[in-house]
């Protein structure tokens, strides 16, 4: 099996750098796009009949955000079946992430979140199964025509795998001085990840089912490669030390990629199967890592915290991996000196922020 789909998940547990505590911007993201879910699945009941509603939220990691989309949608199709007057339905939730993603805290949390729902719902909910489905969204996951709505978070901008043979040696990503072929392999590498991703998931919906994603996306003045650069030279400062070696650094590469609204549209209509009803750009502040009840009382972090809190809005996803390519014994270290680096840039650039790409599509018929 492809060492990615073992070794990629995200910090596990409840602990400081775990995910579960250092995915507030998600969080937010999941909230604030709750209105596009739900247009989305009131479309769904004008043109379906619902008996059992079946929904897969693809690369829900652990943590709060793990149930964040089951809580949004039992909410919406409450009011939706109230409004038209309708039983609400039964429904089934599949859970899906790759193989180590940290599954048992979810299903832990689980008693204590059903039973605050029916606490909330009351006789009014209909019975609801959560499944976990383990695997690469790049590969089948559910039965032909199985699923109404399909959700995605903060994930696909993990490509199946990092371009082969790049001969990046000196960075672990694009920067601003990759060459042109560089770019070019990153960019077809998503695009045959994220038309495939549509080709599976478009046999798995019903005809006229939804798909809400949202991912980390670029544009020309905003960008998150700033940081992933960043870890690089970290990285290479040190290699010069003799803390890493270097042919570590030289082989591995990043395997994530930040499309633009362009290049994502082109790939969904060049693929076919989904009508693009909305795309957006939506800018998130890198530092909104943070409670906002930990914002002191003239609202503006510490240079400290801040950069502290986008560190570890870096560390919680990426740590796996990098430890996986450099060992466990660096990390520490690692990140404490990329921490400084961060102290640095926000003390040079006046906006930290990056945009994601919020999408909702349909399933032709
Ligand atoms: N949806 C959650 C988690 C996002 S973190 C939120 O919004 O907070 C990204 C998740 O995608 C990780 O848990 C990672 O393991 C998962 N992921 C990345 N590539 C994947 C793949 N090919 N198949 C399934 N899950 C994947």
């Amino acid at each position: 099996m492809d060492r990615q789909q073992v070794v990629l998940h995200m910090n596990p547990g409840m602990g400081d750098n775990s995910y579960a505590h250092n995915s507030i911007i998600q969080n937010k993201v999941m909230r604030e796009t709750k209105a596009i879910v739900e247009e989305s699945i009131m479309r769904l009941y004008t043109i379906v009949p619902i008996h059992c509603f079946k929904v897969a939220d693809l690369g829900c990691s652990s943590g709060p955000n793990a149930l964040q989309l089951v809580s949004n949608v039992i909410d919406i199709v409450d009011t939706t079946t109230s409004n038209l007057n309708l039983e609400p339905p039964v429904f089934q939730f599949l859970l899906n992430d790759l193989f180590g993603n940290d599954f048992n805290s979810i299903f832990k949390s689980l008693p204590q979140f059903l039973e605050s729902l029916e606490e909330k719902k009351g006789h009014k909910l209909g019975p609801c199964f959560i499944n976990a489905t383990p695997g690469t969204f790049y590969k089948r996951l559910f039965p032909n025509g199985s699923l109404h709505f399909v959700h995605s978070s903060f994930s696909l901008h993990w490509l199946s795998q990092a371009p082969k043979d790049l001969g990046n040696k000196e960075n672990i990503h694009l920067t601003r001085t990759s060459s042109p072929a560089m770019h070019k392999a990153y960019g077809e590498q998503f695009q045959k990840d994220f038309k495939l991703f549509l080709k599976l998931r478009s046999q798995e919906l019903v005809p006229g089912g939804g798909m809400v994603l949202t991912l980390i996306g670029r544009d020309k003045t905003r960008e998150i490669r700033t940081s992933w650069s960043l870890l690089g030279t970290t990285l290479n400062d040190m290699v010069s030390e003799n803390l890493i070696e270097e042919i570590k650094v030289e082989s591995f590469d990043l395997p994530l990629y930040d499309p633009t609204i362009e290049e994502a549209k082109e790939v969904i209509e060049d693929e076919g199967s989904f009508t693009l009803q909305r795309l957006e750009s939506v800018a998130l502040d890198w530092g909104a890592n943070i409670n906002e009840d930990v914002v002191d009382n003239n609202n503006k972090l510490d240079l400290n915290m801040k950069a502290e809190a986008i560190t570890k809005f870096v560390r919680a996803p990426l740590e796996p991996v990098l430890k996986a390519q450099f060992g466990e014994e660096v990390m520490d270290e690692l990140f404490r000196r990329y921490k400084n680096k961060i102290v640095q840039l926000i003390m040079e650039v006046d906006i930290l922020e990056f945009p994601t790409l919020v999408m909702s599509l349909i399933k032709n018929v």
